[in-house]
């Protein structure tokens, strides 16, 4: 019988791996969170993960041997939020320098006076006033006098700060109301009634144009975007999720992947803009359920919802809340009722909603206040009543302020959520100085989450430059593990509710077996198990034993996607 047996398995095809780590410590992310010394692949899958003495039985001639020399290897990294293409062409005209403080920005602005012809817009995007050293908005009398001929707008989120020319020449004056049935508020001086130069969540009434601009060719942006993957791989990141993604970038990664560039696992959450009737807004949703990349799209790229909008930002003053903002010098809030702006009604939102799900697509908002949550969560538990939401994994993006009662209705329904730890990082000593601790108490409550049984993705929310610590938002998902760990933002020593912390152990899930459910992938990466994609990452330090607030500069050493390398730090020459 034995002798039966050997000549079976001698016919079995061969079991010979192509590919084996050893001696180091594997964090395989399984539901024990096994950790193991080995572990073998054999054509981008894994085929043993185990003892060295195990796992070194599969070796032959011609394996690729990686002695790990003790270091970890963890699943690789995703990021459950970024805007590739646009942060790659951010500096695709001219560099930008970073902006900290009220003088950066208008040193910018002046140097843009030399090289702009007076009449002609000067416009800075995405320089949040909650990380200014000032912590609030250039005023439109500080961007006269910067640029006197110069339009010029400072748009932050959907808001913006402009100088009068701007408002000049986009016909808005005392007497202007919002007329074309969108969202927005133009602020005005209570004593003269004249715009104070503030817009939130209308900055598409400021009829800003880019003339001088250098035009991008579709080759310009494959290239920028490839730089910019080539760094994902390079802080351990194997997948990631654009979270509003459109044709030009969809394009762009359609093209990296035909000429087998794509280096990265990329799902999409594709835009749907919600001004429209709502029949054109069926059509919109309809379209994207039957497009190639829905139907047939593979593991590297793949439509899995849409995205649309919900309310303004934390960073910017437009989040809409549950209670009011407060008056604000931080924020230029000078009602005391203000609520922040909820941009879909909900008469609007629940059919919009409705016909998404209908269609086997992932919906997802950005829903930064506890307001949008909740309405976001009432349209999910209304649809819910006829069809099952569950297995469209509705998602909630952003849900910076939540409360018990929206997460234990996330627990019910099976919604989803993705959330950015770097904000609370950045921008949490503004939000305590604008809110005070008692009202953040469910402010990225990721412990709450976790225990309550959600699945939570941690994610960046990348949209401009290059550099996973200089861009906006900063993507170095260590970064983001550490946070979710210590709960300290920056300019601050202690932790902002310990309570919502995670484990080490929960802060390597949020980033990886989490965020593979979040793109409908766990069966095949997130964790390192048998049978799925040998996606991985050797890092430099233990990060479940190391000094927390030591995780940031976690360096990854190599990263491999389907068993293939596609980073590999190089050594510094010490010679030099
Ligand atoms: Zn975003």
């Amino acid at each position: 019988m034995f002798a039966l047996i050997t000549f079976l398995t001698a016919l079995l095809p061969s079991q010979q791996a192509d590919l084996i780590f050893h001696g180091g410590k594997i964090v395989t992310v399984d539901s024990k969170f096994t950790v193991h010394q080995a572990l073998a692949s054999k054509n981008g899958v894994i085929i043993k993960v185990g003892s060295d003495n195990e796992v070194l039985k599969l070796l032959d001639k011609t394996t690729v041997v990686v002695n790990l020399k003790g270091n970890m290897v963890l699943p690789g990294l995703i990021d459950s939020h970024v805007h590739p293409v646009s942060a790659a062409m951010h500096e695709f005209d001219h560099p930008i320098p970073s902006m900290d403080t009220i003088k950066d920005v208008l040193d910018y602005v002046r140097s843009r006076t030399k090289i702009i012809p007076p009449g002609q817009w000067i416009s800075i995007s995405q320089v949040f006033i909650t990380r200014l050293k000032e912590q609030r908005y250039p005023t439109k009398d500080e961007l006269d006098t910067a640029a006197p001929n110069h339009p010029v707008i400072f748009s932050t989120g959907p808001d913006a700060s402009v100088n009068s020319l701007a408002l000049k020449s986009s016909g808005i004056d005392k007497n202007f109301k919002i007329t074309d049935g969108g969202p927005g508020q133009i602020e005005k001086d209570v004593k003269t009634g004249e715009p104070t130069g503030i817009i939130r969540s209308c900055t598409r009434l400021i009829k800003s144009t880019n003339e001088t601009a250098r035009k991008a060719e579709s080759s310009d942006r494959e290239r920028r975007v490839r730089e910019l993957f080539n760094d994902y791989n390079s802080v351990g990141l194997t997948g990631i999720i654009d979270r509003n993604s459109n044709t030009t970038s969809i394009e762009t990664y359609e093209a990296l992947l035909k000429e087998n560039k794509l280096n990265i696992r990329v799902a999409l959450s594709h835009s749907v803009g919600t001004a429209d009737n709502l029949e054109k807004i069926r059509h919109q949703i309809q379209k994207i359920a039957s497009h190639p990349l829905r139907t047939s799209g593979s593991s590297m790229l793949k439509i899995i919802g849409i995205k649309t909008f919900l309310d303004g930002g934390m960073l910017t003053g437009s989040a809409y809340m549950r209670s009011p903002w407060g008056i604000s010098s931080i924020y230029s809030i000078t009602d005391a009722n203000y609520k922040g702006l909820l941009f879909i009604p909900r008469e609007r939102l629940l059919p919009i909603v409705e016909e998404t799900i209908k269609s086997g697509l992932q919906f997802t908002a950005h829903s930064v206040g506890d307001g949008a949550v909740h309405e976001l969560l009432h349209a999910y538990d209304e649809v819910n009543r006829t069809i099952p939401v569950a297995p469209t994994r509705p998602c909630l993006t952003h849900s910076n302020f939540m409360s018990a009662e929206a997460i234990t209705t996330c627990a019910r329904l099976g919604v989803v959520a993705d959330i950015q730890p770097v904000w609370l990082y950045l921008d949490s000593h503004t939000l305590r100085r604008q809110f005070g601790d008692a009202r953040l108490r469910y402010f990225q409550p990721l412990q709450s989450l976790f225990k309550a049984g959600v699945t939570v993705g941690g994610g960046s929310d990348h949209m401009q430059r290059i550099g996973s610590m200089t861009s906006v938002n900063p993507y170095n998902p260590f970064l983001g593990i550490q946070t979710a760990i210590t709960r300290v933002g920056r300019n601050r020593t202690d932790s902002l509710h310990p309570i919502e912390s995670l484990s080490r152990e929960q802060a390597i899930r949020f980033y990886t077996a989490n965020n593979a459910h979040l793109m409908f992938l766990e069966k095949e990466t997130g964790t390192l198990e048998v049978g799925k994609r040998t996606d991985l990452i050797v890092i430099d330090q233990d990060i479940l034993q190391c000094p927390a607030d030591n995780i940031h500069r976690t360096q990854c050493q190599m990263t491999f996607i389907d068993g293939r390398k596609v980073y590999e730090k190089q050594p510094v020459n010490r010679s030099n």
